[in-house]
């Protein structure tokens, strides 16, 4: 039985109605990332009355979160509540009737082998590509549609992918802005977060309700701070010999040698990572760190090795990346997806 008062205005808009107020009561979405993009989906699709949500996030509130990531509160930032509780606590007081499932940890391949076969669809809120990969081959193995989103400093990029009918992330690979620049990095302002997620839940809206010839087919990208706009149409990017979305594809980013490998080095306060980016332009990571003032870098043909805080991160031209300053695996991602994205 819906609740037509509180939806009331959601049902007067013709192309959802009874029928698709009903359909969202009955949808599941998993959300992958519970930060500014994660949080800020989560509450509109708990307003708009969504069935069932899954939030999976691996990292726990912290000050610097609290200017953009909208369901936290200070209380959240001094206990160190993980993200995905604090997000799920906050929206069981926004509409009780939502179904929440938390999820603390990283976003690898096997939790998402279980939780993806669930859900309806899935939102793209992570901070990192490598994730992002897996998202995009484990989407396309279980026939789910995936909103990619993505936001840094005043630049915002969103586009919906649907297995077998639109291209992948692979296949766009070339549109998408290379790796660098991270909020860690260069910053990010508010508004930006609010535009990849009015494009990423009016997708969703528009798929659950059964909307999608309204849905965009298009790779939205802007930079609200500089007043662009660009939109590229992209039915005719699908790649015949895709390793993700084409018939004869093989899933390269769920494949056990693939992933992301971190080993920690004997002796050393040093873990080592190594990233499935084959090659790295490190003139171009090195322009992007130089835009954050407190990190100090160095430069020689062979590397590039900056300091924050208490670690040092050195990357090497062959995707090799060591953090100095820990042993922690976890950590030691943690800040090469913090800078490095
Ligand atoms: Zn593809």
């Amino acid at each position: 039985m819906l609740e037509t008062n509180r939806y009331q205005r959601q049902v007067l808009f013709v192309p959802i109605g009874e029928t698709g107020q009903t359909k969202l009561s009955q949808s599941h979405v998993l959300i992958v990332g519970a930060g500014a993009l994660g949080s800020s989906s989560a509450e509109a699709l708990t307003r708009a009355g969504i069935g069932q949500l899954t939030l999976i996030d691996r990292d726990y509130v912290e000050e610097s979160n609290l200017q953009r990531q909208q369901l936290f509160s200070e209380t959240d930032m001094k206990q160190k509540t993980p993200k995905a509780i604090a997000a799920r606590q906050r929206l069981a007081e926004v509409n009780h009737h939502v179904q929440i499932h938390a999820i603390v940890g990283d976003a690898e391949v096997d939790i998402l082998r279980k939780v993806v076969p669930e859900a309806d669809l899935i939102i793209d809120a992570t901070d990192n590509f490598e994730t992002r990969l897996i998202l995009n081959d484990i989407a396309q193995k279980y026939q789910k549609p995936w909103i990619y989103g993505a936001v840094v400093a005043s630049y915002g990029i969103t586009f919906t992918v649907l297995p077998d009918k639109t291209p992948c992330l692979q296949c766009l690979q070339a549109y998408i802005p290379a790796y660098g620049a991270t909020c860690d990095s260069v910053g990010i302002i508010q508004p930006v977060v609010q535009k990849v997620v009015s494009h990423q839940v009016t997708e969703a809206l528009k798929l659950l309700t059964g909307n999608e010839a309204d849905l965009s087919g298009k790779l939205i990208s802007f930079d609200l701070w500089k007043n662009a706009h660009t939109e590229i149409d992209i039915a005719a990017l699908r790649k015949k010999d895709c390793p993700s979305c084409s018939e004869n594809r093989s899933y390269p980013n769920l494949a056990y040698e693939s992933r992301m490998k971190t080993t920690k080095l004997c002796g050393r306060n040093t873990v080592q990572l190594r990233s499935q980016r084959k090659s790295t332009d490190l003139s171009e990571v090195a322009k992007e760190l130089q835009k954050n003032k407190q990190i100090k870098l160095f430069q020689n043909p062979y590397l590039l090795s900056f300091e924050i805080d208490s670690y040092r991160v050195v990357l090497f031209q062959d995707g090799r990346t060591l953090v100095h300053g820990t042993m922690d695996q976890q950590e030691a991602k943690k800040i090469y997806h913090r800078y490095l994205g």
